[in-house]
C-alpha cells in the first residue's frame, strides 16, 4: 500500500499526514481550511482540490475530523467517499466520535465492500508531531494488519480494542478519566498555591507521591511549571477545551445508553461546559485551572 488519502489536516491530522509522507507513503490530502492545506503542502504533502480528488487512486483513506457529523458527511450518501472508493479499499477513521456512529459508518463501509477501522488516538499534538501516537483500534483483526504499516508510520503503540466501535469506546473511557484527573490536578495545585506552596515544588512532590498522574508528570496545568506544556504558552495549541467537552459528552451518552454510573465524568463535563461558556473553548484543556485560581 503506497497511495494514501488523508482528510482533515488540523492540529492532529496535519502532522500525521506529514509523518506518513516522510515515511515513504505518497499522501494526497484535503482540508476545508486553505491555511491547513497550505501548511501540509509546504511540508511535501500533495494538496488535493476535494476529498474525492484526494481519494482518487488511493488504496487507503485516513480521516482526522472534529466530530461524528463530519465523518458521516465525508463518507455517507451519494456524494460521500464510500460511493466512490474501489471495492476492497481500506478506510481508517482516527477522529474521536461516538461508538454508535462509528459502528454505523463501519456498517455502511461493509455494505459498500470496503474495510473500515475506527482508530482514535491518544498522545496529543506533541505525539502527532513526533509520530508517537497511541492508536486504539476497533474492527477486524485482518484489516488492522493491513493498516499496521500506516499506523506505525504515525504512532508507537497500537492496540486492538475489539470489533467495530470498540476503539471509540476505549478512547472515551480514557478521555473521561483524563478530564477528571486534569480537573482534580488543577484543584489540588490551586489549593496548595492558595496556602502558600510553590506550584513547581508541589508538582514535584505529587509526581513522586501517590497523587502522581499524567498531568503532573507530563502536562502540568500551572503556567511556568513545565516549559513545554501548553500552560507555559498561554494554553495555545494542545487539546482544545471544547474537544475535551465533546469527549466528556460522548462518555456521558455512552453511560446513559449502557446504564453505567458516571458521577465524576458528569461533574467534569459540567466543569468543562462552564469553562467553554466562559470563552475558553479554544484554549488547551489544562486551562481548566482558571476555574480554580485567577492567573495573571
Ligand atoms: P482541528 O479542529 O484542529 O482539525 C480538524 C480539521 O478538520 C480542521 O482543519 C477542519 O478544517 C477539517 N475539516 C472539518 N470538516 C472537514 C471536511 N468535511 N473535509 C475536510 N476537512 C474537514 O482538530 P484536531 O485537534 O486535529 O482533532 C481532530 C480529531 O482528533 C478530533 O476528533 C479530536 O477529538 C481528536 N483528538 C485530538 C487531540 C488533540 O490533542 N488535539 C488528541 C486526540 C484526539
Amino acid at each position: 500500500m503506497k497511495h494514501i488519502a488523508f482528510i482533515g489536516l488540523g492540529n492532529m491530522g496535519g502532522p500525521m499526514a506529514v509523518n506518513l509522507q516522510n515515511k515513504g507513503f505518497i499522501v494526497s490530502a484535503f482540508d476545508l481550511s486553505a491555511a491547513a492545506l497550505e501548511k501540509a503542502a509546504a511540508a511535501g504533502v500533495r494538496a488535493a482540490r476535494s476529498a474525492a480528488d484526494a481519494a482518487h487512486g488511493a488504496e487507503a483513506v485516513i480521516s482526522m475530523l472534529p466530530a461524528g457529523k463530519h465523518v458521516a458527511a465525508l463518507y455517507l450518501g451519494d456524494d460521500g467517499l464510500f460511493a466512490k472508493l474501489p471495492k476492497g479499499a481500506l478506510v481508517i477513521d482516527c477522529s474521536t466520535i461516538d461508538a454508535a456512529a462509528a459502528r454505523q459508518v463501519a456498517g455502511a463501509a461493509r455494505d459498500a465492500g470496503l474495510a473500515m477501522l475506527d482508530a482514535p488516538v491518544s498522545g496529543g499534538t506533541a505525539g502527532a508531531a513526533a509520530g508517537t501516537l497511541t492508536f486504539i483500534v476497533g474492527g477486524e483483526a485482518a484489516d488492522l494488519e493491513r493498516a499496521r504499516p500506516l499506523l506505525e508510520a504515525m504512532g508507537k503503540n497500537i492496540f486492538h480494542a475489539g470489533g467495530a466501535g470498540a476503539g471509540q469506546t476505549a478512547k472515551i473511557c480514557n478521555n473521561m478519566l483524563l478530564g477528571i484527573l486534569m480537573a482534580g490536578t488543577a484543584e489540588a495545585l490551586a489549593l496548595g498555591v492558595k496556602n502558600g506552596l510553590d506550584p513547581k515544588v508541589l508538582s514535584d512532590i505529587i509526581s513522586k507521591s501517590s497523587g502522581r498522574n499524567w498531568a503532573t508528570e507530563l502536562y502540568n496545568p500551572w503556567p511556568g511549571v513545565m516549559d513545554n506544556a501548553p500552560a507555559s504558552r498561554g494554553y495555545a495549541g494542545g487539546f482544545m477545551s471544547e474537544l475535551m467537552l465533546k469527549d466528556l459528552g460522548l462518555a456521558e451518552e455512552t453511560a446513559l445508553q449502557s446504564h453505567a454510573a458516571n458521577p465524576l465524568g458528569a461533574l467534569a463535563r459540567n466543569l468543562y461546559e462552564e469553562h467553554v461558556l466562559q470563552g475558553h473553548g479554544q484554549l488547551d484543556f489544562s486551562s481548566i485551572v482558571k476555574r480554580f485560581h485567577t492567573l495573571n
